[in-house]
Order: structure tokens, then C-alpha cells, then sequence
């Protein structure tokens, strides 16, 4: 449905007939790790994420996996060359 809270007008999977559905009731503002990011969008009601409601948790894991403008850094070996993240987690479970 249409949002009718800090994005006004935009699709969101959140709003329902009764209003915003999420956690606080209407989506959080970005965070300053956003700052560059193709997804943010400005609104009236300020700058807000487009793609996710929650821009701050999105980065407590690490970088946020919907960001445009930071790529997540790959596992390096001792020798500094990148792992195959799939492989390194095969490996791992193997014990080796
Ligand atoms: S996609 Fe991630 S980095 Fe970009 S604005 Fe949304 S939460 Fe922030």
C-alpha cells in the first residue's frame, strides 16, 4: 500500500488500511554509513531508506547488503588473496 507516514506516496510493504505496521509505527531516518547510497530517499519528513525501514541495523552486522556505494570485504587468506565465501564456510565446517 501507499505509505502515508515518512514517505508519503511511495509503496510499502508495511502499510496497511490501519496505518504503518512497523515497529515504531512509521520507518526509521538513514544512518551516517548511508550517506553516498543510490536508496536514500528525501522526503518532507526527512532522509529515510527506500529499500529497508531500519537503516541502522542494517549495518550492525557489517556493511549493509542493499548499499550502492560500499562493496563487503571478502575473506583474504594469509597470503592476501581473496576466499570464495561459500568455500571458506565448507572448510570451516569441515574443520580444516
Ligand atoms: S540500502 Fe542500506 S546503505 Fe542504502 S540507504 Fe538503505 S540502509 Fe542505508
Amino acid at each position: 500500500m501507499e505509505c502515508t507516514t515518512n514517505r508519503a506516496g511511495a509503496h510499502c510493504g508495511f502499510m496497511s488500511k490501519n496505518g504503518c505496521t512497523y515497529v515504531a509505527g512509521a520507518c526509521f531516518e538513514i544512518v551516517e554509513k548511508c550517506e553516498g547510497c543510490d536508496r536514500i530517499a528525501e522526503t518532507e519528513a526527512g532522509r529515510f531508506c527506500a529499500v529497508y525501514p531500519y537503516p541502522e541495523m542494517k549495518w550492525q552486522r557489517g556493511v549493509c547488503n542493499f548499499a550502492t556505494h560500499v562493496k563487503p570485504e571478502l575473506p583474504r587468506t594469509d597470503q592476501g588473496a581473496t576466499l570464495n565465501p561459500l568455500k571458506a564456510a565448507k572448510r570451516a565446517s569441515r574443520g580444516r
